[in-house]
């Protein structure tokens, strides 16, 4: 059961409110697994899980796929990075593997007590600026990391207070917290859903 349910804060019948992400299957699961093979062992059933359930959603995938490795520059203290070619079609998902899978849990839990995050699975973060980027790239392009314009500051204390704090700091970071706390299983009230649909110019409308 996720927070926002027990808070009860969101009706899913509401207009705008998200729907509840489908069960990933052990066909999703084993899917899954045949894409993770350079994500290192200890990092691999975490990444697993978010990727099945992204497969059982129709979500898209990076094309070249999934690892783990050392940060990019100015990232090191990152769980995970999306990279992609902004003007071309390629991306890939890449896991910090100096961050052992439990640690990243664990680091996760600590930070998910003060709200931090939306949920614990960094790869389920990434795969969201996955889908933020092939459903909107042009929205994708004009969202500049730091700006606020398209947020108010009482939608980005109302973005803090329900989606989590690391989504009030940018755009981007809002969609792809909102993704991935969709796919955990979070439920959003209108007033979030409304935002993310204005942020995202209505890509995403139908769908979540
Ligand atoms: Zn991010």
């Amino acid at each position: 059961m996720s927070p926002a349910r027990e808070r009860g804060d969101a009706d899913p019948n509401e207009p705008g409110a998200s729907l509840p992400s489908k069960v990933p299957t052990q066909e999703h699961l084993d899917a899954a697994h045949k894409l993770t093979e350079n994500v290192a062992p200890h990092a691999r059933a975490e990444a697993d899980r978010a990727i099945a359930q992204a497969i059982a959603n129709g979500d898209p995938l990076p094309p070249s796929g999934f690892s783990s490795g050392k940060m990019p520059k100015g990232h090191s203290k990152a769980s995970a990075v999306h990279m992609h070619n902004p003007y071309g079609s390629d991306s890939r998902i890449t896991l910090n593997e100096s961050h052992g899978a439990r640690r990243m849990a664990n680091d996760k839990a600590e930070m998910m007590g003060t709200k931090w995050w939306a949920q614990g699975n960094p790869m389920a973060h990434e795969l969201g600026h996955e889908a933020h980027w092939r459903a909107d790239p042009d929205g994708w392009r004009g969202m500049g990391r730091t700006e606020h314009q398209r947020t108010t500051p009482g939608e980005r204390e109302h973005i803090a207070r329900h989606v989590s704090g690391y989504a009030a700091t940018d755009g981007h970071e809002f969609v792809a917290e909102t993704i991935g706390g969709i796919r955990s299983g979070k439920v959003y009230d209108s007033h979030v859903m409304n935002i993310f649909h204005r942020v995202t110019n209505g890509k995403f409308k139908g769908k979540y």
